[in-house]
């Protein structure tokens, strides 16, 4: 039974290793760009082999993955799959297991967004979303957890949003589907917890990628703002620090619960939101 430090051993202090997660195989879905993309740097900097995944040229893939290869000297993957697809998600799982080994370290990052009043709003965009940013969460997990389970020790990361802790009018499927991922996140750290498997939910305010990007062009068109009024009026105006969190800041958190002091973190949501669900 692990106990607390003697006051003697308490007082050294410990240094951690500059590749923590060295020899570890780490999968991040929709690691194309963005955050995913971070956190797969991230990771690879700790020393973790990386499975990318996502959509995007082919030619632009590759580059990433060599680049990401060589700089920190670790095997990178690239699985095309497709996360609507509960068949191609478990194969992806399956492939990264006969290629590199068991998944120690699971990012269930890939996700999209379609804006728009629930009266109207196309029922395969619902379809879709739930599909890409709830259900491939549970397919992922499912398919990773016997092996972490078996070999005592695995960190899943769910890269939510603060629409898993607050609802914002217009995105009722985002909205349903992150709150799903904060919900299957606590399902997940109970049923892993005594094996050495722990499951957390990131949940990012806003940060300037593609997904949001697209929406503050069709926000600036719906009510004929410019781009900057828009980010400064409708987006950053829910920040309190009136500042995007950066891709780095949720790829770091990432990090932090995949490394060794997040151990007994579990069954929790980090909020990197400049402060929006503190109100
Ligand atoms: P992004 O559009 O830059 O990246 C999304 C990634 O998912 C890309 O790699 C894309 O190819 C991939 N993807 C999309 N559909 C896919 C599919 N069917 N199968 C496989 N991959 C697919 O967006 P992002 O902002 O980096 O978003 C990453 C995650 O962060 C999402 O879950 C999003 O909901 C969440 N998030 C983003 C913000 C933000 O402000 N950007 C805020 C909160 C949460």
């Amino acid at each position: 039974m692990e106990t607390n430090p003697t006051p003697a051993a308490a007082q050294t202090v410990h240094v951690p290793s500059a590749r923590p997660l060295d020899g570890r195989v780490a999968v991040i879905t929709g690691s194309t760009s963005g955050i995913g993309l971070g956190i797969a740097s991230a990771l690879a900097e700790a020393g973790a082999m990386i499975v990318l995944n996502g959509f995007g040229d082919a030619a632009e893939v590759e580059t990433l993955r060599h680049v990401l290869a060589a700089r920190h000297d670790v095997a990178v993957r690239y699985d095309d799959a497709d996360m609507s697809d509960a068949d191609a998600v478990t194969a992806m799982m399956a492939n990264t297991a006969a290629s590199f080994g068991p998944v120690d370290i699971l990012v269930n990052n890939a996700g999209i967004q379609h804006v728009e009043a629930i009266e109207t709003f196309p029922p395969e965009k619902w379809d879709a979303i739930l599909a890409i940013n709830l259900s491939a969460v549970f397919h992922a997990t499912r398919a990773a957890l016997p092996a972490m389970k078996r070999r005592g020790w695995g960190r899943i990361v769910n890269v939510a949003s603060a629409h898993g802790l607050i609802g914002s009018a217009f995105k009722s499927a985002y909205v349903a589907a992150k709150h799903g991922v904060v919900g299957f996140t606590k399902v997940t750290a109970l049923e892993a917890a005594e094996h050495g498997v722990t499951c957390n939910a990131v949940c990012p305010g806003y940060v300037w990628t593609s997904l949001v990007e697209k929406q503050v062009a069709a926000q600036a068109a719906a009510h004929g703002l410019s781009e900057e009024d828009v980010v400064k009026k409708i987006f950053l105006a829910d920040q309190p620090t009136r500042k995007f969190a950066t891709v780095n800041e949720i790829a770091g958190t990432v990090a932090f619960l995949c490394g060794p002091f997040a151990g007994s973190i579990t069954g929790t949501t980090i909020a990197v939101d400049g402060g929006w669900t503190a109100h």
